[in-house]
């Protein structure tokens, strides 16, 4: 078990305040990463990249994604405490432990075995509790839709039908679509049963969704 000091407290207020700066303005989601130990999720001899800015490796070719891109697909979901959320992509759990910290209600569904059961170790290690699922979530959740948001933290080739039929009126799916080298971040929001808006922001770089509805792959 890692410690959390006045330290690492110290160079995480840092960064949200480098958060302030790049624009983020949501206070819930600055206090919910003002409140996560983002070192609980590094081994220690790396502890000092874990409050920089940075996307870093966890193995299996995946990545804990940089703070900046957690805090910007969390600001766009508008959380509230009362919400169901389905994140797609568990990998560290670090994105999950920033949803736990605004709503208890969190599903998080993880492609890669390893990584599944190291974040289901991780979430009873530190008392956490998301609903922990693993499986192709390209194709969402059904069994326990609908939702009231759906982060996808994989970069998808499209915006798969199955994922915003799974959402609530009002719900909002937030998703980066683009090529392998490129993903523009999308936010679809469902303002009638049968009506969708679509909203594009900036650029940013994912690794890959794979499963049906991301790039193929059998490697489950
Ligand atoms: N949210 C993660 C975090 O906070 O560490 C970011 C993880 S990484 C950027 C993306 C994750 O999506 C990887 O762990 C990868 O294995 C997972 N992934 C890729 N395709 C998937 C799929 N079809 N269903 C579920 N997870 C998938």
């Amino acid at each position: 078990m890692q410690t959390d000091t006045y330290k690492h407290k110290g160079m995480r207020r840092a960064l949200v305040n480098q958060l302030r700066e790049k624009g983020i303005r949501d206070e819930r989601v600055l206090a919910a990463i003002e409140a996560v130990p983002r070192h609980f999720f590094f081994e220690k001899a790396f502890v000092e990249q874990a409050y920089q800015d940075k996307a870093f490796p966890i193995g299996e070719g995946q990545t804990i994604s940089q703070p900046y891109t957690v805090a910007f697909q969390t600001e766009l979901l508008e959380l509230k405490p009362t919400d169901k959320v389905l994140e797609i992509g568990t990998g560290s759990g670090y994105q999950c432990s920033i949803l736990l910290q605004i709503t208890p209600n969190v599903y998080t569904i993880e492609y890669n075995r390893a990584l599944y059961e190291k974040a289901l170790m991780f979430f009873r290690k530190y008392g956490l509790k998301p609903h922990t699922f693993h499986g192709d979530g390209s194709q969402g959740l059904p069994k326990h839709a609908p939702y009231d948001k759906i982060i996808v933290t994989a970069g998808a080739p499209g915006i798969p039908k199955t994922l915003v039929q799974q959402l609530n009126v009002g719900g909002i799916l937030v998703i980066p679509v683009g090529n392998e080298s490129s993903q523009k971040m999308m936010r679809i929001t469902r303002v009638e049963h049968d009506e969708f808006t679509k909203e594009e922001f900036s650029n940013f770089k994912f690794v890959p969704l794979l499963g049906k509805s991301g790039w193929e792959s059998d490697n489950l």
